[in-house]
C-alpha cells in the first residue's frame, strides 16, 4: 500500500504554507486555509506504526488458566468449553505475538493451521457469552453473525465477508484493530447439507464455501459496491487526493469461532462408535449419555452431518457444551457476577424502589424458565413477566421496597394487589427486603475473600475482614458488580496515599494511615474522593501547626493517623505534640 514516492511529499504544514503563499499571492489576504484536516494522512504512516505497534495494545500476554478463572467467575458449568477456549483463544494471540516479536507471521509459521473453534452446544447454554467475555477481556473486537443470514454470494442476506467489515466497525474503524479481531458465527449447524435434498442445499454448501477463504487467509476490500457511504468516501478521497486507496482488510489472524446446537449428530456420533464395539446402535435415553456421544464428535461425523471436508479442516478445535439444568440456572442467578439481577434492581432503582430477590425466588424463577428449554436465555423473560406489574405500578405509589418471593414468581398480580392493599404486607417486603440484602452480601463477601482478594493484593489494597464486609455492602447499596466495587474501594484507598503525600509536602512530616484508619474512611459516606477529602482536609488542617512544631523540634518520625485521629484530628495533635514536648 505504501508508496515510494509518497515519502517525497511536503507535511501538512509545508503543503499548506505553499498554497496559502499561492492564494495571498493571487488573492491577497481576502482567502485564507482554515480547515486543519483536509490532507490525507499518507498511507505509510500508518503502516509503520501498525508494524512498529505490533499486536500492542492488547492483553496478549495471558495464560490459559488465568483465563479459565476469569470464565469461571461468570460462567457456570461448561468446564471443557471453558477450558478449550481459554487455552486456544489464549495460544492463538500469544502465538501472534510471539510470531510478530520474530518479525513472522502466523502463515508462514510452519503450515500451522489457524486455532479456529467450533462449538457445539444447545441454545443458552453460554457459548456466545464465553466469547464476548473473553473478547472483552483481551480488548479485541468482536462481531456475532448467524449462518443462516448468509449466501455464497451475497445477494440474500449478505455476504460473509459483510462480517470482516462489521469487525471493522466494531474496531471503530481502525483496520489494524479489527486483523486481531473474533468473528462469532452461530447456527453453522444449518449451513450442513443433506444428501438427497436440493435447492436450498447448494447454496448451504456454497456458503460452507464462502467461509473457506477467510477463516484461513484472504483479503477483504473495505469497499463493497452496493455499499453507497464506502463508494462516495472513495471518491472523496479520490478527490482530495487524486488517488484510489483501497482499504483492504487481511483475515490471517482474525479468529472464526462457529457453533450451533447440531441436532441429530449425538446420534451419527452414537451410531458409528457402536458399530464398531458391538456391531449395532443403541438408543440414546439420556442428556448424559447424548453429551458423552457428543464429546466423542470426529471430522468424519461431521462430514456425514453435512460438512464439507475443506471446512471441517479449518475448524481443528471442538468443544461441546451441556445443557444448563434447574440447578444450574438457579447458580446462574445467584452468581454475585450476573448482570440479570444488578439490572433489574437498576431498573426498580430509578423510581428510588429497593429490590432484592429470595433464594427461593431464584429457583422458583430457574423452575419456570428450565420449561422454556432456551437455557439461560429464558431467565430474562421469567424475571421481566414476573416483575413487570411491579414495574408499572409501583412508581406511582409510596412503596419503597419489593421482595421477590416464590410466591411471586407463582402469582404476582396476586401479590401486587396484596401489596397495594395492605400495609402489612408493605411491612413484610421491607424486613423480607433485609434479609434478602444480608444474604446477598453474605454471598458477595464469600467472592472477595475467596477470588478477590488476590486482585485487592496486587491493586494494594489489604483485604482486611471488615474491609471485605464493607466492600460487600457497598456493592449490593450501589447494585455495582463485584469488579466496579474492587475497583472503587483500590482508587480510594490510592486517593488516601496521596494525601499522605500532601500532608508530608505540606507539613514535613511523614504520616502514614493505619488499617483501620483507611477502613474507617471507607465506611464513611459518601464513598467517593470527595468524600474523602473532607475527611482529609479536616485533618491537614487541624495538623499542620501541630506538625510543624515537632518538625521544629527535630522530630522525623513517621506519624501513625488512627482513626481515632480521623474523628477528632485535634485532640490527637495536642496529645501528639503533648507527648513529644514531654520527651
Ligand atoms: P448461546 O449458547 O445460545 O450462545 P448465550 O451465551 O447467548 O447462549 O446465553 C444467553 C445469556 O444467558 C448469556 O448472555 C448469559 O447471561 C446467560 N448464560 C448462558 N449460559 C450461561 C452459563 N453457563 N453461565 C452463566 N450465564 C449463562
Amino acid at each position: 500500500m505504501s508508496d515510494k514516492n509518497q515519502t517525497n511529499l511536503p507535511d501538512q504544514k509545508a503543503l499548506e504554507k505553499e498554497i496559502g503563499d499561492y492564494l495571498s499571492h493571487k488573492y491577497g489576504d481576502r482567502i485564507k486555509i482554515v480547515s486543519a484536516g483536509m490532507f490525507p494522512q499518507i498511507d505509510g504512516e500508518a503502516e509503520g506504526q501498525q508494524v512498529k505497534n505490533g499486536a500492542a495494545g492488547f492483553n496478549f500476554d495471558l495464560k490459559p488458566e488465568e483465563l479459565v478463572a476469569y470464565l469461571d467467575e461468570y460462567v457456570i458449568k461448561q468446564d471443557w468449553a471453558k477450558a478449550v477456549l481459554a487455552t486456544k483463544i489464549c495460544t492463538h494471540f500469544n502465538r501472534i505475538r510471539f510470531l510478530e516479536e520474530k518479525n513472522r507471521s502466523l502463515s508462514q509459521a510452519s503450515g500451522r493451521v489457524k486455532n479456529n473453534i467450533l462449538l457445539i452446544g444447545p441454545t443458552g447454554a453460554g457459548k456466545t457469552f464465553m466469547v464476548k467475555l473473553i473478547a472483552d477481556l483481551l480488548g479485541v473486537p468482536f462481531v456475532k453473525g448467524d449462518a443462516t443470514k448468509f449466501s455464497e454470494t451475497g445477494y440474500v442476506g449478505g455476504d460473509v465477508e459483510d462480517l470482516v467489515r462489521d469487525l471493522v466497525r466494531a474496531a471503530d474503524d481502525d483496520i489494524r484493530r479489527a486483523q486481531y479481531g473474533i468473528i462469532y458465527v452461530d447456527e453453522i449447524d444449518k449451513i450442513a447439507h443433506h444428501p438427497g435434498r436440493s435447492g436450498l442445499d447448494v447454496s448451504r454448501s456454497g456458503v460452507q464455501r464462502a467461509l473457506l477463504k477467510p477463516m484461513e487467509e484472504t483479503e477483504v476490500d473495505l469497499k463493497v459496491p452496493h455499499d453507497m457511504v464506502s463508494q462516495l468516501e472513495a471518491m472523496e478521497h479520490f478527490r482530495v487526493t487524486g488517488k484510489r486507496k483501497k482499504k483492504l482488510v487481511n483475515t490471517k489472524n482474525i479468529l472464526f469461532i462457529m457453533s450451533g446446537a447440531f441436532d441429530g449428530l449425538e446420534e451419527i456420533v452414537h451410531r458409528r462408535r457402536h458399530k464398531k464395539t458391538m456391531g449395532f446402535a443403541g438408543q440414546l435415553t439420556s442428556v448424559k449419555a447424548n453429551c458423552e456421544s457428543l464429546a466423542q464428535t470426529r471430522a468424519e461425523d461431521l462430514v456425514e452431518f453435512g460438512f464439507e471436508n475443506e471446512f471441517i479442516g479449518r475448524l481443528p478445535i471442538t468443544a461441546v457444551l451441556e445443557p444448563l439444568t434447574v440447578g444450574d440456572l438457579s447458580a446462574i442467578l445467584k452468581n454475585v457476577n450476573s448482570s440479570l439481577l444488578l439490572a433489574k434492581r437498576q431498573d426498580f432503582m430509578v423510581y428510588g424502589i429497593k429490590l432484592a430477590f429470595e433464594d427461593e425466588a431464584l429457583s422458583a424463577i430457574a423452575s419456570l424458565a428450565a420449561r422454556q428449554k432456551t437455557g439461560a436465555r429464558a431467565l430474562v423473560s421469567v424475571v421481566e413477566n414476573t416483575l413487570l406489574p411491579f414495574e408499572k405500578k409501583l412508581p406511582s405509589t409510596n412503596i419503597k421496597f419489593l421482595t421477590v418471593t416464590a410466591r411471586m414468581v407463582a402469582d404476582p398480580e396476586k401479590e401486587l394487589q396484596h401489596l397495594l392493599k395492605s400495609s402489612k404486607r408493605r411491612e413484610f417486603h421491607r424486613r423480607h427486603f433485609e434479609q434478602a440484602r444480608k444474604k446477598q452480601t453474605a454471598r458477595l463477601a464469600k467472592f472477595f475473600r475467596a477470588k478477590k482478594s488476590a486482585w485487592l493484593r496486587d491493586n494494594e489494597v489489604r483485604p482486611t475482614k471488615a474491609r471485605i464486609l464493607l466492600l460487600a455492602s457497598y456493592a449490593f447499596a450501589e447494585n455495582i458488580s463485584p469488579n466496579e466495587a474492587c475497583e472503587d474501594f483500590a482508587s480510594l484507598v490510592g486517593h488516601l496515599s496521596s494525601w499522605q503525600e500532601k500532608i508530608f509536602k505540606q507539613c514535613g512530616s511523614r504520616v502514614r494511615f493505619t488499617t483501620e484508619a483507611v477502613d474507617y474512611c471507607l465506611d464513611q459516606e459518601p464513598k467517593s474522593p470527595e468524600g474523602l477529602d473532607i475527611i482529609c482536609a479536616k485533618l491537614l488542617k487541624a495538623m499542620e501547626y501541630g506538625l510543624s512544631l515537632l518538625e521544629h523540634e527535630g522530630h522525623e518520625h513517621e506519624i501513625a493517623i488512627t482513626s481515632a485521629a480521623l474523628r477528632d484530628p485535634e485532640k490527637f495533635i495536642n496529645e501528639l505534640v503533648e507527648k513529644q514536648m514531654k520527651l
